[in-house]
């Protein structure tokens, strides 16, 4: 069941949305070759807890940390590890959510770790064009569909895949919320999108095979194939004056 907010919790979304926002910058900006992964977690747990929001992926189903950090051929998922040190080269998606009286933001963003390969770097911006292609498909009266296919065609036409086993989703009192938002999908299908609506869109978009395989961990996602994977996301409002980004710094 789809449920729509009200102006009030939409403005109580934005803040949670901000939080998120932040915890993510402050991870992007401490991505570089030498870090633990676990030093990057340590610094979303600690921003977002110090804003007096809760990290909403600590513990969510047994998850372990804060943030997923994913380097490279991990989609998403990736536990963060005081073995795992980053290294020049690295693509690294950082997944962080926070809850703020009573809501929570979710937004994830690819980060180069110093010096990446040109084929790297153009999936890290086609991938985050794929999120924007799908964000403006995410207006009032459209449907779910639309968005998918607005993701899923900007990421074909440059030869990348669509990973199909994970999507979007609703995003509010709870963190999974309906309707589920895939990265695939066709014009004027779907469920319609409605003013009060609150979704994540999270294109994941590889180099190679669409198949992902989740490790013996039963978190870390990974390409069938070893290939480079990227992840954005954000969590938009749908609204009767437009589709507003809540996972914005200011
Ligand atoms: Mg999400």
């Amino acid at each position: 069941m789809v449920i729509l907010k009200t102006t009030r919790e939409i403005a109580k979304m934005r803040n949670a949305g901000r939080i998120s926002q932040r915890a993510l910058q402050e991870a992007g900006r401490a991505v570089q070759p030498g870090v633990s992964t676990y030093e990057i977690d340590c610094i979303v747990r600690d921003y977002i807890e110090k804003q007096g929001a809760t990290p909403s992926f600590l513990g969510y189903g047994g998850f372990p940390a804060s943030a997923c950090i994913s380097v490279n051929n991990v989609v998403i998922h990736g536990i963060p590890s005081k073995n795992h040190i980053l290294k020049n080269g690295d693509i690294v998606s950082i997944d962080v959510g926070a809850k703020f009286e009573g809501y929570h933001g979710d937004n994830a963003w690819t980060f180069p770790c110093g010096d990446i390969s040109k084929d790297a770097q153009a999936l890290l911006d086609a991938t985050r064009e794929a999120l924007f292609e799908g964000i403006k498909n995410a207006v009032a009266g459209a449907r779910i569909g639309d968005i998918g296919h607005a993701v899923q065609q900007y990421a074909e036409a440059r030869s990348y895949s669509v990973v199909r086993d994970f999507v979007g989703h609703g995003v509010g009192a709870k963190l999974h919320e309906d309707p589920s938002v895939p990265n695939y999908g066709i014009p004027h299908r779907g469920v319609r999108l409605l003013p009060g609506m609150t979704i994540a869109i999270e294109p994941m978009i590889t180099q190679g095979t669409h198949k992902v395989k989740v490790l013996d961990d039963g978190w870390t996602t990974v390409t069938a194939d070893g290939m480079l994977a990227a992840h954005f996301e954000h969590t938009v409002a749908i609204t009767s004056d437009g589709t507003v980004i809540l996972t914005s710094a200011d």
